[in-house]
Parts: C-alpha cells; sequence; structure tokens
C-alpha cells in the first residue's frame, strides 16, 4: 500500500525545506517534492562549466534569521557564512567608496566627498538599525486579516499595534521609509551624490521601479534586514548558496523527513474543500492531512488548482500579484579577477574587493530604469559583479574565478524585440560597462551564462522571473501578501497552506515564510 504522509511539501526551495524541517521536527512524517533535479529552487550551487560551482541564481547571503540557523542546527550540517569585508562602488571619474560593517571606517570614507555627510551617517545607521529590529519582529508575526472578527486576528492585530505604539514617534519616520522613494528619503540625511547611490542601489534591486519611485524606501529597508555580520550585513555561504538547501534538507532528513527531485507536481488533489494529497506529472498520486506549497502563489493557486475551487475575489487577486521582473543575471568564469581602475588595495586596506556596486550616480540608476518601463533593456545597466571565488576559491578550478553579475533592468517581456534576439547583445552591454570600469575583463571571459527574467522563469519556475515571488511593495506586503485575507499562510482549500516568497514577508533567502506557516500548521495540529 501506498504510503501515507502527514504532509506534503511542494518545492524544495528554502521555505519549503525550512517548513518541512521544522514540521519533521516535530515528529510528522513528511515529503517533500521538487520538480527540479536538484533542491534549493533559488538558492543553489550548480556545475555549470566543469570544475565550476556556481551560486546560479541568489548570491550573496545576509537575511537568514539567527533563529531559524538555530532552531535547525544548520552550522552542524554545513551552514557557513563569510562575512564580506567592504561594500566597493566604483565612480566614473575614478575615484570610489568602500562601505564597511565598521561606522567609523565608512564614515572616514564619506568624508572623502562631504564632511556633513560624514557626521550625520552613524544618525542614519541607527535610524535603520531601529527600523530593521521593529521590522525583524514583524517578521516573525502572522499577519492579521484586518476585516475578521475571528479571536486569533483579534489578538494579532494587538500584538501588530502594541509593537507599533512601542516605537512612539519612531513609527512616523517609519512610515516614510515605508513609503517614499528611496532618493527623497537619503535626500532628508545626505548632500553627496556618491553616497546615495550606494544606498539607494539596495533600494533598486531586484524590483521594478527606479530610486525615485515612491516604495523603493522600504526595498532598501528590506536589503539590510539581515543581521549576519559583513559589510551591509552580507556574506558569502561556503560553498555557494547551495550550501543553504544542503544544511536545512540535512536537518529535515536527520529528522526523517523523505525528499523526493525530479518530482513536478501537476495538481494539488482535493476532495470537499478539503486538501487530500498531489498528483506527478508522471501520473503518481500521493495523499497526506495537509499540503504546504512552497511554490510561488500564481503557480500554486492558478496552475495546480482548478480556479473554480477558488473564490472569484482571491483568484483575481492572485492573477493580479504584480510579478512582472526586470532583473537579470549573468554568471562568468573568468581567468583573472577583474582590475577595476578606481581600486587601490593600499587605500582601502583590503586586497581586492570582492563585492561591487556598478551603478556610479542617482540619475545612472533611474535612466537604466527609464528604458526598462517602455520594454527596453538599460542602454546602461546597473549591476553587482561578486567574485565568490576570492574568499572561496574551492569553487573555480585552480587559479580561476567565478563572477556573479546581478543587476537591472532587463524587462520580462520587450516592446519591440524578443529575448532570442536581445540576450547576447545585452550582455555585451553590461560587459561594456563592465570594462569601463575594469579595463581587461572581457579578455578574461572563459564563459558565460546569461539569465534573463524568461530564463529564471523556465529553469526556477520563478513567476515572470521575479526573485521574489512579486514586488515588494505596500499593496503586496504584510496582510496583503498574496492575497487580502490569506496573509496567514493559510489557504481557502481546508488543511491546504503556503510557505514560499508569495507569503509575508516576502522574498531573500532568509526562510522566514517557512518557519512562519510551520508555526500556524503546528498549532492547529
Ligand atoms: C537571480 C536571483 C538573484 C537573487 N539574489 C539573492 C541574493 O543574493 N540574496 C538573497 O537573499 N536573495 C536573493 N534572491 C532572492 C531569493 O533567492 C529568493 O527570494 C528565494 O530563494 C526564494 O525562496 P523560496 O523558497 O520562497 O522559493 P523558490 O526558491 O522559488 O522555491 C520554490 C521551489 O518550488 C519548486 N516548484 C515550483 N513548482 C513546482 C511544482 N509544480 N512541483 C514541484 N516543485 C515545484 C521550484 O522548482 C523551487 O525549487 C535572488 C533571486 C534570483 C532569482
Amino acid at each position: 500500500m501506498a504510503t501515507r504522509y502527514d504532509a506534503i511539501v511542494i518545492g524544495a526551495g528554502h521555505n519549503g525545506l525550512i517548513c518541512a524541517a521544522y514540521l519533521s521536527k516535530a515528529g510528522r512524517k513528511v515529503l517533500v517534492v521538487e520538480r527540479r533535479s536538484i533542491i534549493g529552487g533559488a538558492t543553489a550551487t550548480e556545475e555549470v562549466w566543469p570544475g565550476y560551482r556556481v551560486s546560479t541564481a541568489s548570491y550573496v547571503m545576509s537575511m537568514m534569521q539567527k533563529k531559524v540557523i538555530a532552531d535547525l542546527e544548520l552550522p552542524k550540517y554545513g551552514w557557513k557564512m563569510i562575512p564580506m569585508d567592504c561594500l566597493f562602488t566604483p565612480f566614473e571619474d575614478g575615484r570610489s567608496i568602500a562601505m564597511w560593517g565598521d561606522h567609523r571606517k565608512t564614515q572616514a570614507e564619506i568624508a572623502k566627498f562631504s564632511k556633513k555627510d560624514a557626521e550625520i551617517y552613524p544618525v542614519f545607521e541607527a535610524f535603520l538599525e531601529d527600523s530593521a529590529k521593529f521590522v525583524r519582529k514583524m517578521l516573525f508575526m502572522t499577519p492579521p486579516n484586518p476585516t475578521s472578527r475571528k479571536l486569533r486576528d483579534l489578538k494579532s492585530m494587538l500584538q501588530h499595534a502594541n509593537a507599533v505604539r512601542k516605537l512612539g514617534t519612531k513609527i512616523f519616520r517609519i512610515a516614510d521609509l515605508m513609503t517614499m522613494s528611496v532618493s527623497e528619503f537619503l535626500d532628508m540625511y545626505f548632500e553627496s551624490d556618491q553616497i546615495k547611490v550606494v544606498k539607494a542601489y539596495y533600494g533598486s534591486i531586484g524590483t521594478f521601479l527606479g530610486p525615485r519611485s515612491p516604495g523603493t524606501a522600504y526595498v532598501l529597508l528590506h536589503h539590510v534586514m539581515g543581521d549576519l555580520g559583513g559589510a551591509g550585513g552580507w556574506g558569502f555561504m561556503k560553498g555557494g548558496m547551495g550550501a543553504v538547501p544542503q544544511s536545512i534538507a540535512g536537518c529535515a532528513t536527520a529528522h526523517g523527513c523523505e525528499i523526493r527531485t525530479d518530482a513536478e507536481v501537476a495538481q494539488i488533489l482535493t476532495e470537499n474543500g478539503r486538501v487530500t494529497g498531489v498528483a506527478l506529472q508522471s501520473g503518481e498520486e500521493i495523499f497526506a492531512n495537509t499540503v504546504v506549497t512552497g511554490a510561488d502563489a500564481k503557480t500554486s493557486f492558478l496552475k495546480l488548482l482548478d480556479s473554480k475551487q477558488l473564490p472569484s475575489d482571491f483568484v483575481e487577486a492572485i492573477q493580479n500579484l504584480r510579478t512582472f521582473s526586470t532583473a537579470f543575471k549573468i554568471n562568468l568564469a573568468v581567468e583573472t579577477p577583474p582590475a577595476y581602475k578606481a581600486f587601490k588595495a593600499e587605500q582601502v586596506g583590503v586586497d581586492y574587493p570582492s563585492y561591487v556596486h556598478i551603478g556610479p550616480t542617482m540619475e545612472y540608476l533611474e535612466r537604466a530604469y527609464d528604458d526598462a518601463k517602455y520594454g527596453r533593456p538599460s542602454t546602461r545597466p546597473f549591476f553587482t559583479p561578486c567574485m565568490p571565488t576570492i574568499v572561496d576559491p574551492d569553487l573555480a578550478p585552480p587559479g580561476k574565478h567565478i563572477i556573479n553579475i546581478f543587476g537591472g533592468h532587463a524587462p520580462y517581456e520587450l516592446k519591440d524585440a524578443s529575448w532570442e534576439q536581445e540576450r547576447e547583445k545585452f550582455a555585451d552591454r553590461v560587459l561594456d560597462v563592465f570594462e569601463e570600469f575594469a579595463p581587461g575583463v572581457k579578455d578574461s571571459v572563459i564563459e558565460r551564462q546569461i539569465l534573463m527574467p524568461p530564463d529564471l522563469e523556465r529553469i526556477f519556475a520563478l513567476p515572470q522571473g521575479h526573485i521574489f515571488h512579486g514586488e515588494l511593495s505596500l499593496d503586496q506586503l504584510a496582510f496583503m501578501r498574496p492575497a487580502p485575507g490569506y496573509a496567514d499562510y493559510r489557504t481557502p482549500i481546508r488543511n491546504l497552506w503556503q510557505c514560499g516568497s508569495s507569503t509575508h514577508p516576502g522574498g531573500g533567502v532568509m526562510g522566514m515564510g517557512g518557519h512562519n506557516a510551520s508555526r500556524e500548521i503546528l498549532k492547529g495540529w
């Protein structure tokens, strides 16, 4: 007789695995089914060329919450983060700025551009850290349904209101941060474009917005939410980003969880409004009392279920989720580290900058967005060349290196062309810009893997290639994510739950969807 599971988790992304690990630790019999041949979803290390182990999608770590790392004992299963020394931004005039975890060192760098900005910097960082602390608290709280009279929602609303009350007048400035453009927000603190652009860069990544668009100040906050150490809180995972799912899977399987790859779910099975299991593409049916989907909301509710089984307003909300992506990734194998014109080791104080922003002015970032608004890939894209092999040389053959280039904007759909026509040309343009800052880099390229949003959709099942399963804008956050009334990880189908990045608090490798969903599931078990 076929095995019956307590819970089936759809998708071995890091959130699905985290949910599975918590459920397994609590003694449930859990199966994870993943469509790809490897686990991790957008958090993977793959041997793209012989001897090169590449973080094909996500590439740097900061957001994973310490509680999850401790609860699941991830270091015991291979988790190791290497904090970054500094974030290096070269400018077109040959100058540069290095930002450090140590604010005093950063202040000295900022003073090269503005003494006033150097003085205000600790105030700005303290405010950002206060806001991040508040948001970190919110990360762990299940959003209430503000229209509900259920006891759990009323209790949750009180908890949220209490957290806000405790902030005092800081909440007004946090409201600015939640709603303003990153450009206007930074104008309140800084005068120098060079300082502003380093920060505004975070407000532009992964989102189909420019630094002057309202809502981008929150995107900045989302990217500084981590507190794992390193410059800006960021670091590289030893072994690439695939070490994240490997360590979570290590914990889950140690507690009896089964993980099946090459097992794509074709349908979520239901009976009388209640979930009963899943049917795989192969035709195999697997049964369980509970199913948790770690796939994105559009896949889960519009593809794996018949929309007739769902309330029409819910279906409409999921259809209207804004997932149109303009983020791209290009992975390179190179002979030598790029020689940045603006980098002088003795001045910066590190041997080599492993984490770099190419996006030299606020206007540069905004113009990159202007192109995308009209359906064109950016003429001059902004991007982050990161070199994990500087700190983790085992990822590439001896002496060779990997560069992860992540940036914007490359619209999912182009107005007057197709990505088949544009893919190589766009990658050439990215490398042309790179060459301006690091002469010789183009000659050093051995291989390149070009991933535009349609490629990210095809390979990783990200909706329209969206790296966060949907934009991180106020209309799609907290009790609105992924749909009003369903932000508590429940779904309209009984015992069908959701735990991926489409849920609160959204994308990034932070594990909260998986953590919070498992807590809600176990409460009711
Ligand atoms: C190019 C890129 C760069 C990024 N860079 C960073 C970064 O540096 N740092 C950071 O913190 N975040 C980064 N992100 C964002 C981060 O990677 C994602 O937000 C996060 O990994 C999503 O995790 P998840 O578990 O919610 O979903 P996913 O990783 O999307 O996992 C969902 C899983 O479900 C599987 N699935 C889907 N449908 C089915 C089905 N029918 N049957 C079975 N399985 C199915 C998918 O194959 C996938 O494995 C990046 C993302 C991308 C794409």
